[in-house]
């Protein structure tokens, strides 16, 4: 993956001037990806001198706790005092890490959108960004996440000398969320070169294993028991697949956020299953996650059906209807897309 050198020299006349005010964005129910970037590249900002704040619109999940940093990041939606809108306004350079769309910010969109004044730099892996939100894109979609993508930036910008253990943690925790643990698309071996850096540096990979992946709640287990058992659906010959959870259900398994990460990939496990989708309930509106594997592609079922997008084999929407319109209305959609097909 070839990292564009003026890019990087733009890059570096916009940090030259020295401490300054830098915020970090990422998206909403920030994932493993969008946390340990984040939280990599402030580390590297921290060490050119820079004031740097990490923010999220809401929480992340808890199995990201024990991530060195996390609690300095803030959280948007529980900003009650404005602290960290202050933060926003008087930022002198805005660094938007692992989404394509500031949009896609939620309660954080407005106040980013009003300081007009700060640059704002975008380092991502999803496909199509409005390129013109940015006055620096660094947008590969080619790359397996936005952590990669870090990595190579600080090996072009900086060096991988500058890479510590808390940086390397952080960028291994997103490289292996994004990836499925190594096992989805973009595994370069350029990617694995990367984490016998990372290893070098120190990075624990059997802890961080068991901190990410077991460390689940009792319910959390439960819920995916039933949600498979009770609540998965296959349709369309055995080759699509879907799950729906109320808000009812949610709260019987003692649910709480993040819990369901994950559960949209397991469908997929079952030889036949193309395409697999997960409808959550949430107070306002239902989230959708798609995930498919080979030619299927749920970035343009999810920006057809579901006024989403994502990656090709990941993508999500939502929807504003009730649970059960919102899966009838997924079976049609199903029918149609694959419809072409059959004929062929
Ligand atoms: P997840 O299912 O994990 O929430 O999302 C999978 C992928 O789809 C992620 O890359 C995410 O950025 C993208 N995605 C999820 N929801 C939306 C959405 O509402 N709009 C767009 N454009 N992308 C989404
Ligand atoms: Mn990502």
């Amino acid at each position: 993956m070839n990292i564009d050198s003026d890019k990087i020299a733009k890059l570096r006349e916009l940090l030259s001037a020295p401490a300054q005010r830098i915020v970090i964005v990422t998206h909403t129910n920030p994932d493993g990806d969008a946390i340990g970037s984040s939280l990599a590249w402030k580390r590297v900002l921290e060490s050119q001198g820079h004031t740097v704040t990490c923010l999220v619109p809401n929480r992340y999940p808890s199995f990201l706790e024990w991530m060195e940093g996390i609690g300095e990041v803030g959280i948007f939606k529980e900003d009650k005092e404005g602290v960290l809108a202050a933060r926003v306004r008087e930022a002198q350079i805005v660094f938007c890490l692992d989404f394509n769309q500031i949009s896609r910010l939620e309660n954080l969109s407005d106040v980013l959108m009003e300081n007009t004044a700060a640059p704002r730099v975008l380092i991502d892996h999803h496909l199509n960004p409005p390129l013109e939100e940015y006055a620096l894109a660094f947008s590969h979609p080619e790359s397996c996440s936005t952590a990669f993508l870090v990595y190579k930036i600080i090996e072009s910008y900086a060096g991988i000398d500058l890479i510590d253990t808390a940086m390397g943690e952080g960028l291994y925790v997103g490289m292996m969320t994004d990836t499925g643990n190594f096992s989805f698309s973009n595994l370069t071996p350029e990617l694995y070169r990367s984490v016998a850096v990372l290893l070098e540096k120190g990075i624990d990979i059997p802890r961080i294993n068991v901190s990410v992946y077991n460390s689940y709640s009792e319910g959390r287990v439960r819920l995916l028991g039933y949600s498979i058992y009770q609540k998965m659906g296959v349709i369309q010959h055995g080759t699509v697949a879907y799950i729906a959870l109320k808000e009812s259900e949610l709260r019987r398994f003692d649910f709480q956020l993040g819990d369901s990460e994950g559960f949209v990939n397991y469908p997929l496990s079952i030889k036949s299953i193309r395409m697999s989708a997960m409808f959550l309930q949430t107070r306002k509106f239902i989230r959708v996650s798609l995930r498919s594997r080979g030619d299927v592609d749920v970035n343009l079922f999810a920006r057809r059906y579901f006024n989403g997008g994502g990656h090709k084999n990941a993508a999500g929407g939502k929807s504003f209807t009730t649970v059960e319109q919102t899966v009838e209305y997924y079976k049609k959609c199903v029918a149609e897309f694959f419809a072409g097909e059959k004929k062929e």
